[in-house]
């Protein structure tokens, strides 16, 4: 579903990509993990082509990311992306935030869309707050709405770049919980969490980064139990 080969990102002549290749089969749950800086958001970025890459390929779905116009519009809709602002539409409505995307860039009627919309409100456990405006929710709420925004364009990928980083502790889990029910319901997900206990139960896989590169990829038992390289076993001694 994603693939990415050889991938090569500099800013300036900071060097923040380094030679990335990578592989997420469809239904997969990928977790991210790594040091802050090593190059976690940008990968992300460049996969839904936010952030121009020097060299390499990345394809979604069999498609290598287009340069521009209709194409990258199609991309960017087959890409839902959560990021840690939720940065909803703050005099909009909570329905009307998720039903946004769907009828000005899908172009599909009102009547359709709020019916989506209100599904995936529910999805996420948060219908009956749909007449709200976001302020009145709380940041875990809105990180939910977040979520269902990102599902209402039917996107064939989830990304999530550090969803509950932003949010009060006792508010993680029941944004953890939404991503954890779209994993169980076969979404293909890449997710850069510090959430160790997420990493654990829910990727089928962790990949961790340093300094721009992929330094092992592998299961999260493996990871957790048995780091391989010198800088795995510095970052967990340091966060668990
Ligand atoms: P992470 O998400 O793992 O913390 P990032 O992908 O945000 O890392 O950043 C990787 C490196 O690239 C860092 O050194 C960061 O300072 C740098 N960087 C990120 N975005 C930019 C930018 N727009 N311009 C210049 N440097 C950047
Ligand atoms: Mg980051």
């Amino acid at each position: 579903m994603i693939k990415a080969s050889a991938v090569n990102k500099y800013f300036g002549d900071l060097h923040v990509l380094r030679e990335i290749t990578l592989e997420v089969p469809r239904g997969q749950v990928v977790v991210v993990l790594g040091p802050s800086g090593s190059g976690k958001s940008t990968l992300c970025r460049a996969i839904n082509r936010l952030e121009p890459i020097n060299s390499g390929e990345i394809a979604v779905d069999g498609v290598p990311l287009p340069a521009e116009g209709k194409a990258l519009a199609a991309l960017r809709a087959d890409v839902g992306m959560v990021f840690q602002s939720f940065n909803l539409f703050a005099h909009k409505t909570i329905v009307e935030n998720v039903m946004l995307a769907p009828v000005k860039v899908r172009k599909i009627g009102q009547a359709e869309a709020r019916k989506t919309a209100m599904e995936l409100l529910d999805r996420v456990g948060i219908a009956n707050q749909a007449d709200k405006y976001p302020a009145q929710l709380s940041g875990g709420q809105q990180q939910r709405v977040a979520i269902a925004r990102a599902l209402a364009m039917r996107p064939k990928v989830m990304l999530f770049d550090e969803p509950t980083s932003a949010l009060d502790p006792e508010m993680v889990q029941e944004v953890l919980d939404v991503m954890t029910g779209l994993a169980k319901d076969g979404m293909t997900m890449l997710v850069v969490t510090h959430e160790m206990g997420f990493a654990r139960r829910a990727a089928d896989r962790v990949i961790f980064m340093a300094d721009g590169e992929i330094v092992e990829d592998t299961t999260p038992e493996e990871f957790f139990t048995a780091p391989k390289s010198e800088r795995a076993k510095d970052f967990l001694g340091k966060i668990l």
